[in-house]
């Protein structure tokens, strides 16, 4: 081997081990490498151990039922408690995936597995479910539970559920029994408040009493002082009673349907008798595209605005009082709205105080309105009876100047047959003219049907001026004798009736000689304007509202009678009217200056008008009405729980009532009637009393001269 030879071995002999000793480090450098690795394998492995560990813990540990499903509902997991309501299913069943459904078959029923199941269904499509309970029964146990249903997401993708069952047997039972007591305390109070308010009718009665007999001012002093306190104690129970019925839930809206004019036309009424000789306007302007036909509870209605007017009479002395009704925007679609707003224009209501006038016992202005009598449960029963009805009441107030309530309650209307223009005007109750027949029909023959004597009596004195001859009949058996044995020329038939009403005497009547021919008018206290149809359909000519209005009854007869039976221009029929009633003819002259009642009992001018503005016939009116044995006959039917011909007879006397100008117990009757029409006979049962009360209030202001003819 020569030099040059031997130099180049050395340079790749020290070129390899230079290669060795990098080769060598980068081993080295892997095996570093590999260890860091696994050594971070195991601590990965041990930490993800420990995570599912702990996940478990705290699954055996959660006092709840609790399940994680995978996204296709098998079940991955389920706490300790689940184990104890499901035997059927282990821990390793679990784990191995078993559908939920199948899971939780002995803990929810089929139709509540059935509603969960669709519930987990849209969690896992992203809706958002609200925790809800159920109540279930396992091992004869009752048990209620709220359950939760979670998505589970990971990286973006959903990979299942989280529920649980939070049992809340407990908490719900103790709940239950609060509501319980507090239902208990409500109905003593209820109860208590119906037993105060008998006793506390006997002190106004007997007050009552003392102030017409005795004579002794000192002692009608005194009288007068237990009787407003008395009153006042009176009102205060009332809406004691009405606040714990609402509180205790037993407050109900019952519906049915009934004529919006009507409603109006009963508010405005109570409202004059309210008003009584305060120098105030009443304004009412409804809309008239209102369908006449409502949905609703008229009973409430009215009382939330007769709470709202009370106030407005109450804090108002001159000026007007404007009751306002709207449709909402959406008009009379489905279920809408309408807008009542009752605007006076009294006193006001502080800016500062307007927000607690809702809170109840809260009367403010105390100071300035210390002579007011209140409970300052009306606004907050309100309140409560708007919320019932879907709506919001809301005040606006300027002090000194007067304020306005509106309020809305929801509604319905199948028929939009409108109510037209609503007229309440002041001259219609103000002075009361003595009313002139402008015809008469001697020759014609005219049959009144009607069970009651009172009404008898009113249709037989309307009709004495135009000189016609008059018979009657008490009953439909009757009217069908009377009708065989003469030839009428038109029949005022009552429509309610006990027996044989009028739809059924007038379709009987049909078929009886002439029976085709003979127009026959039917005599109601519901019906009013747009009824004209409904009454057609019924077979009936034509229809009269009772309490009869001498003017409206002047055109039904020019309407049916026939033509030539009709004598225009007749001056002396009044004076045959005056002789019928035995009256002192000269006291007619003077229309409604003689009579003036001493009580709200009765509304004299409302009397005297249905009584043709004649003194002499509403005094027999007067009088036929307290000789009655109205009272006897409903109590009895009360007994007998004869609901059919109880509403008959609390029907008739709303009309009797209304004829003398009683309204108050008009509306009571009103009210009885329609409370056993919508099948609420437990109102009647707790208000009857009220309606025996008042009608012997009212029988009694009769008999003692209380209303006054001088
Ligand atoms: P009350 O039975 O005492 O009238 P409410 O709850 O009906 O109770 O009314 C509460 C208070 O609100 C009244 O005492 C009165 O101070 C005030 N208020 C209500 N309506 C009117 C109104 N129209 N004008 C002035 N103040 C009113």
């Amino acid at each position: 081997m020569d030099a040059t030879t031997e130099s180049q071995y050395q340079f790749e002999i020290k070129k390899l081990n230079r290669e060795i000793r990098r080769l060598n480090k980068i081993n080295e450098l892997l095996r570093v490498v590999n260890e860091q690795v696994s050594r971070t394998q195991i601590f990965i492995q041990k930490g993800s151990n420990q995570r599912v560990f702990y996940i478990k813990q705290l699954l055996r540990s959660s006092p709840y039922i609790q399940i994680l499903t995978d996204s296709k509902l098998q079940t991955v997991m389920a706490s300790d408690v689940y184990y104890q309501y499901e035997k059927d299913f282990d821990y390793d069943e679990i784990r191995s995936g078993v559908p939920l459904s199948s899971a939780l078959k002995n803990i929810l029923s089929v139709e509540q597995l059935n509603d969960f199941m669709e519930k987990c269904r849209l969690v896992l499509n992203g809706a958002q479910i609200e925790p809800y309970v159920v109540r279930t029964y396992h091992n004869n146990e009752k048990y209620d539970f709220q359950i939760t249903i979670q998505l589970m997401m990971q990286n973006d993708e959903v990979i299942g559920l989280n529920i649980l069952f939070v049992e809340t047997t407990t908490i719900i039972d103790a709940l239950e029994r609060a509501k319980q007591a507090d239902m208990a305390k409500g109905k003593f109070l209820a109860n208590m408040s119906h037993e105060i308010r008998t006793p506390m009718n006997a002190i106004v009665g007997m007050s009552e009493f003392i102030l017409r007999d005795c004579e002794s001012p000192k002692a009608r002093s005194y009288a007068s002082m237990i009787r407003s306190s008395a009153k006042t104690l009176i009102s205060i129970i009332n809406d004691i009673l009405d606040f714990s019925k609402i509180e205790s839930g037993k407050m109900e809206i019952i519906k049915s349907y009934y004529k919006f004019s009507s409603m109006m036309n009963d508010v405005v009424i109570l409202l004059r008798s309210r008003i009584h000789e305060k120098p105030i306007n009443i304004i009412v302007d409804a809309d008239p595209t209102i369908p006449e036909r409502q949905y609703g509870d008229e009973v409430r209605i009215k009382q939330i605005l007769i709470n709202l007017l009370s106030n407005a009479v109450k804090f108002t002395h001159t000026g007007s009082i404007t009751i306002k009704v709207n449709p909402d925007v959406n008009k009379y679609e489905g279920n809408y709205h309408l807008i009542f707003s009752v605007t006076d224009t009294g006193i006001g209501i502080k800016e500062s105080e307007i927000k607690n006038i809702f809170n109840t016992f809260v009367q403010v202005d105390t100071k300035r309105n210390r002579t007011v009598q209140g409970t300052g449960l009306g606004l907050p029963i309100t309140r409560q009876l708007v919320h019932m009805m879907g709506g919001e009441i809301k005040v606006y107030s300027k002090y000194g100047k007067g304020s306005t309530f509106t309020f809305d309650i929801e509604t319905k209307s199948d028929r939009l047959t409108p109510i037209g223009n609503l007229k309440f005007d002041q001259d219609n109750l103000g002075n009361v003219e003595i009313f002139k027949a402008s015809f008469t029909a001697p020759d014609a023959s005219i049959l009144i049907v009607d069970d009651n004597d009172l009404n008898l009596q009113v249709a037989i004195g309307l009709l004495v001026p135009y000189k016609s001859k008059v018979d009657s009949a008490t009953s439909g058996a009757d009217a069908m004798i009377k009708f065989s044995r003469k030839r009428y020329d038109l029949v005022f038939m009552d429509h309610m009736m006990p027996v044989m009403d009028g739809v059924e005497t007038t379709s009987m009547l049909r078929k009886m000689p002439f029976g085709e021919s003979t127009p026959v008018v039917a005599l109601t206290a519901n019906a009013l304007k747009g009824a004209d149809e409904e009454y057609r359909n019924l077979g009936f000519q034509d229809f009269l509202s009772k309490p009869i209005d001498p003017y409206e009854l002047e055109k039904i007869l020019l309407n049916n009678l026939p033509r030539n039976l009709v004598v225009k221009g007749d001056q002396q029929a009044d004076e045959l009217f005056d002789s019928h009633t035995d009256s002192d003819s000269s006291a007619d002259k003077d229309s409604s200056k003689g009579i003036s009642t001493s009580s709200e009992l009765i509304d004299s001018k409302l009397g005297l008008r249905y009584s043709m503005g004649k003194p002499e016939f509403y005094k027999k009116m007067l009088g036929i009405f307290a000789s009655g044995n109205h009272l006897k006959e409903i109590d009895e039917l009360l007994n007998e729980k004869n609901w059919v011909d109880y509403q008959i007879k609390v029907h008739a006397l709303k009309g009797i009532a209304m004829t003398i100008g009683a309204v108050e117990l008009s509306e009571l009757a009103k009210s009885l009637e329609q409370s056993v029409k919508s099948g609420n006979t437990d109102y009647v049962l707790e208000h009857h009393h009220e309606l025996r009360e008042l009608y012997q209030k009212v029988v009694d202001l009769i008999n003692s001269g209380g209303v006054k003819i001088s």
